[in-house]
């Protein structure tokens, strides 16, 4: 059994390698790693739980991070894992990676493949009933909207959840999710820069000899990209919009470092995105955040600004 008492709370950061671009222009890797878990930026240090460097891989990353939290559910804890990180600096690279791609893949999809490795590995008294859900919130079209059901426990009304028998059953549900989100905007990445991308995997198990039941769900959450407004000169709606990005970005914050120091107080009802995480950020669950920074000098003042964003949860 995992113990309950240990921290529940960690801070990952990973730094992409240089782009080809970046590289022609001239740019500086500005990052210098000091063991496992410092790096420091023109000779400030930031720690954290670990620190991976631009050669991590894929595989790697996941051993690392994911692994530990998909035993967890399958305990019957809730757990959270979410990438923060600007536009770029790797966060659907680490959430998804690429989905079909046995290297390349990212978090989620080796998520769901150790999920069905388990089930199929256990004996046939267990059943499993495995329900997925894909999520987008842009925030100028909100057709998401939170409600509570008669416990109070806060669910999301316009996401169709599903029932899954297999790793390729969930990948299509992805594959279907980032379709439909094409049809519907014309400019995927400045889109999916703008909103968060929320996948939801919810596990019940049910020993029919015993009729002992255990239910574990995963927020796995690939959130808009966290960058200044006044770097992208945008006016308007545009602007409206990353004023509420930077808005639930900042309300994730303050939960997150409330929870970090303990706080009898902890604001989950300001901003929808903490509503929706509520049951399975901090108390009893497994809350990971990975911090994800570009190693250029271009973006130096972002990647500070990322790393301090991190340490508030420490
Ligand atoms: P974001 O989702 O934060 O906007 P992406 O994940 O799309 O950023 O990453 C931007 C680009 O950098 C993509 O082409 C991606 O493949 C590449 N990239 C990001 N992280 C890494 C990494 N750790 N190693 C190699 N390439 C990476
Ligand atoms: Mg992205």
């Amino acid at each position: 059994m995992a113990d309950p008492a240990e921290c529940t709370i960690k801070v990952m950061c990973r730094f992409r390698p240089l782009n080809s671009s970046e590289v022609a222009r001239g740019d500086k890797y500005i990052p210098k790693f000091q063991g496992e878990d410092c790096v420091q930026i023109a000779g400030k240090p930031y720690h954290f739980d670990r620190v991976f460097q631009s050669s991590t891989t894929q595989v790697q990353f996941y051993n690392a991070v994911a692994q530990r939290i998909v035993r967890d559910v399958l305990e019957g804890y809730n757990g959270t894992i979410f990438a923060y990180g600007q536009t770029s600096s790797g966060k659907t690279h680490t959430m998804e990676g690429k989905l079909h791609d046995a290297d390349m893949m990212g978090i989620i999809p080796r998520i769901v493949q150790d999920i069905f490795n388990y089930i199929y590995s256990m004996d046939e008294n267990l059943e499993f009933h495995i329900k997925v859900c894909v999520l987008s919130s842009s925030v100028s079209k909100t057709n998401l909207s939170v409600h509570e059901d008669k416990n109070r426990v806060p669910y999301v009304k316009g996401c169709t959840e599903r029932f899954v028998c297999s790793p390729e059953e969930v990948m299509d549900t992805i594959d279907e999710g980032k379709n439909n989100r094409h049809v519907a905007v014309t400019n995927m990445n400045e889109h999916s820069s703008r909103s968060h991308s929320i996948f939801l995997i919810n596990i019940k198990q049910e020993n029919t000899q015993t009729e002992q039941k255990l239910t574990g769900k995963l927020y796995l959450v690939d959130l808009a990209g966290s960058e200044k407004v006044g770097k992208t000169g945008a006016e308007g709606t545009v602007l409206d919009e990353a004023k509420m990005i930077n808005k639930s970005l900042s309300s994730l914050g303050n939960v997150i470092s409330a929870l970090a120091e303990g706080s009898t107080y902890v604001p989950y009802r300001d901003s929808k995105m903490t509503r929706i995480l509520q049951d399975s950020l901090g108390g009893n669950c497994r809350t990971t955040m990975v911090i994800c920074c570009s190693p250029s000098s271009f973006n130096d003042a972002e990647t500070r600004s990322t790393l301090l964003f991190g340490q508030r949860a420490k």
